[in-house]
């Protein structure tokens, strides 16, 4: 029998929670909702991390199954609020939870209400929310406002909140740094990831400090917090009343998890950096154009915070490991390519021939 003709194997990646059991908060008895998220590729990079002097490793949670690391939170928010009982989970949403949680809701058998801010939601996020059956409400405002007004309806009519304010959403989401460490035997030096309501930040360092506590890694990695410059409320030290910027996943001006996030990087001796939206979109760029990488905007962010700490102090031969949270097909009108296709040519050899080599140069 040919190698290529063996008979299929069940997969042996059993999802977060079954991976990483005795670290999260579910027992014998909690219902598993898993669409076999994380496990996520560590991806060395080809070129922009040599150029730097670095050793950096791309952790690619656009990999996961909606396309963003908000599943390896969904995944045990959702199982929970099924062994809760809950009638409907509820989300606020700049995109990606809404993804996200329409999508296990869906797997659960469950109705998701996603409280949408009226301006800044990606075409693609949207997309996957309605497909997956998800009812949406808009309501005046941004990211900030939603959120205020679905923790209280959620409070008022008993459904299962599953913004990254639920414990659980933290819980999932530090399996991340487990398998970071799980893949290079230790932690590497320094962390970069894009901060928008600082729940994922939170969860990174939560997931080293227990790995440590396990004795599994000798030490954590320094955190490094990147915001864009309109919505930079933990670098500027106060909320953002108005904030803008293309990365909407982290266009938010007062995030809910701001304790977590400022003892992750003080704990760490990190930082917070911030950078502009020109700079996150010459970094999606290059991603996309010098590594075969696709992500949206505010994942782009972390690799442009890199950069800019790379130029002012460069730290060499380090290990790094850049957080790209999110896929660049989400996100369509982000992207620069995203103008029309030339007009066409003579479909003959000879006429295409010609096009190619004007385009090789
Ligand atoms: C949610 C999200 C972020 C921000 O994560 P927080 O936990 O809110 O700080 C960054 N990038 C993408 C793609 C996201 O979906």
């Amino acid at each position: 029998m040919s190698s290529l003709h063996r008979p299929v194997d069940l997969p042996t990646w059993p999802g977060v929670i079954e991976r990483y059991r005795s670290f999260l908060p579910v027992t014998p008895r909690t219902p598993v909702i898993t669409l076999l998220e994380g496990n996520t590729p560590l991806l060395e990079s080809a070129r922009l991390g040599p150029r730097m002097g670095l050793r950096l490793l791309f952790k690619l949670e656009s990999v996961n199954p909606s396309g963003s690391f908000k599943d390896r939170g969904m995944t045990v928010a959702v199982s929970k609020a099924l062994e809760a009982g809950s009638r409907a989970v509820i989300c606020a949403s700049t995109g990606n939870t809404a993804a996200s949680a329409a999508a296990y809701a869906a797997r659960a058998g469950l109705p998701c209400l996603i409280v949408l801010p009226a301006a800044g939601v990606a075409a693609g996020k949207l997309a996957q929310a309605f497909a997956h059956g998800a009812l949406v409400v808009t309501v005046d405002g941004g990211f900030d406002t939603a959120l205020a007004v679905t923790r209280e309806v959620s409070a008022r009519l008993e459904l299962a909140l599953v913004n990254s304010v639920n414990p659980h959403r933290i819980a999932g989401q530090k399996t991340a740094a487990f398998e970071i460490c799980d893949v290079l035997g230790a932690a590497p030096d320094l962390v970069v990831l894009p901060v928008g309501n600082a729940g994922n930040i939170t969860a990174y360092w939560r997931g080293f400090v227990e790995y440590q506590a396990a004795g599994l890694i000798t030490a954590p990695p320094r955190m490094v917090g990147v915001q864009a410059a309109g919505a930079a409320p933990l670098v500027d030290g106060r909320p953002v009343e108005r904030p803008q910027t293309v990365a909407s996943a982290i266009c938010i001006g007062n995030p809910a998890s701001w304790q977590g996030a400022v003892a992750a990087v003080g704990e760490s001796r990190g930082r917070f950096i911030k950078v502009s939206d020109d700079a996150i979109l010459a970094a999606q760029e290059r991603l996309a154009a010098e590594e075969g990488i696709l992500v949206e905007p505010a994942s782009a962010a972390a690799l442009a915070g890199l950069q800019e700490l790379a130029m002012a102090e460069p730290p060499r031969g380090r290990t790094v490991v850049c957080v790209l949270t999110g896929h660049g097909l989400k996100d369509p009108g982000a992207l620069p390519g995203a103008a029309a296709p030339p007009p066409p040519v003579a479909p003959t050899g000879e006429a295409v021939s010609r096009a190619v080599l004007s385009l090789l140069g």
